[in-house]
């Protein structure tokens, strides 16, 4: 069985303030990954009552801002968080339903870092998107 979720330690190991808010905003993008900012204002409020959006907009900011949670941004989607960070995984983004799955990297360690040419660059991100069709919609397009 899987240990409930515990934002707390998370929170304190990236030297955040420990606060409601903060701990709901990190579960919910923990609980429900590839989740959009709305979405995330509708779980943190079934759970606090209400919730202002400047407030989660700030606390998904600080989250951020302190590598608990990933912002990822399929062009033309909005922007969605995640609180799995720091493997370099990818994403693969169905074309119609803009549901999103994640992807590990091809081959072995983040090999997809060792740019052909890396201009003299640091590198330390690569982003990969692959696009198709989910599941649910290529085989509703095939009927
Ligand atoms: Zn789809
Ligand atoms: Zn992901």
């Amino acid at each position: 069985m899987r240990s409930a979720f515990d934002a707390e330690p998370l929170l304190r190991g990236a030297a955040l303030r420990v606060t409601r808010p903060r701990l709901a905003v990190l579960s919910a993008v923990h609980e429900h990954p590839h989740t959009d900012t709305d979405s995330i204002a509708r779980i943190v409020r079934e759970d606090l009552g209400e919730v202002s959006t400047q407030a989660i907009y700030d606390v998904l900011r600080a989250l951020t801002a302190a590598g608990l949670v990933r912002r990822i941004e399929p062009a033309g989607s909005v922007a969605r968080y995640e609180s799995r960070v720091g493997d370099n995984h990818h994403h693969v983004v169905c074309r119609v339903c803009g549901d999103i799955a994640d992807v590990d990297c091809a081959v072995g360690d983040t090999p997809c870092l060792t740019a052909s040419d890396d201009h003299g660059y640091a590198i330390d991100e690569a982003e990969v998107v692959y696009w198709g069709l989910c599941p649910a919609c290529s085989t509703s397009t095939e009927s």
